[in-house]
């Protein structure tokens, strides 16, 4: 399982980079997980998107899954000029009536998921646990050959994070607030609560992502350093782990 980090930024994308998106590979499937504002361009970098066989969505906010409609298009596009043949799969919650915008013009399906799926690809099983953001959101668990990656999504503290997580190799968690914000913004997880869940869970490698766009990140770091003993790493484009 390769996971490449495509995206990290919260919100919106800083310039020439992307919000949220992470782009998983391995024996038989390249899967994109969340496609928010400037994953589409970004992705681009490291495959060509007709290879791409399925996009997976942790929730409807624009910084997870805002590129999903020029997919739509490119998709289509490719399917009539004889550049792409297989539909793309679409896999997000029917918790919103986004989801009924997932299948479109026969070149995109939209499947649905929630806490009782486990989907299947080749070797790779995926099961999800609901988050807890403002709007529905799934966190995400990948398990393959006795390897572990977790995806947060987007929540504030959770128990259903710590389960999700549990003995993760790759644990990939929303860090969007430093310690001081604690109790004052809503729907996401400060960096010492990050540490917290990534130390209760026994993760062996934390990445931090879906930054805020001020402070010194490298505090954030620091926060989830104090409650965390195993390694830390500040996502970045282009970031690759191998498991
Ligand atoms: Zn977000
Ligand atoms: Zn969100």
């Amino acid at each position: 399982m390769k996971i490449t980090v495509v995206g990290y930024w919260g919100a919106y994308p800083e310039k020439n980079e992307a919000a949220t998106g992470y782009l998983l590979q391995g024996e038989g499937y390249n899967i994109l997980v969340d496609c928010g504002s400037g994953v589409l361009s970004k992705v681009q970098n490291y495959i060509d998107l007709t290879e791409i066989d399925a996009v997976i969505l942790s929730h409807y906010h624009g910084d997870h899954f805002g590129d999903i409609n020029c997919f739509q298009y490119q998709v289509g596009y490719t399917r009539s000029i004889g550049k792409r043949t297989n539909t793309l799969d679409i896999y997000g919650h029917n918790l919103s009536s986004e989801f009924n915008k997932l299948t479109y013009a026969g070149g995109t399906i939209g499947k649905k998921i929630d806490e009782n799926t486990t989907l299947k690809f080749e070797e790779l099983k995926v099961s999800f646990k609901w988050s807890n953001h403002p709007v529905p959101c799934l966190a995400m668990r990948f398990e393959e050959n006795g390897k572990v990656f977790a995806y947060s999504g987007d929540t504030e503290w959770s128990n259903n994070i710590i389960e999700i997580a549990k003995n993760a190799d790759v644990f990939i968690c929303e860090c969007n607030l430093f310690n001081d914000q604690f109790g004052k913004a809503k729907g996401h997880l400060t960096a010492g609560e990050v540490g917290k869940i990534a130390q209760k869970s026994n993760v062996k490698k934390l990445v931090l992502t879906h930054f805020p766009h001020y402070g010194d990140l490298n505090q954030l770091v620091k926060e989830a350093q104090e409650e965390f003993e195993g390694e830390i790493i500040k996502a970045d484009g282009g970031l690759v782990f191998e498991l």
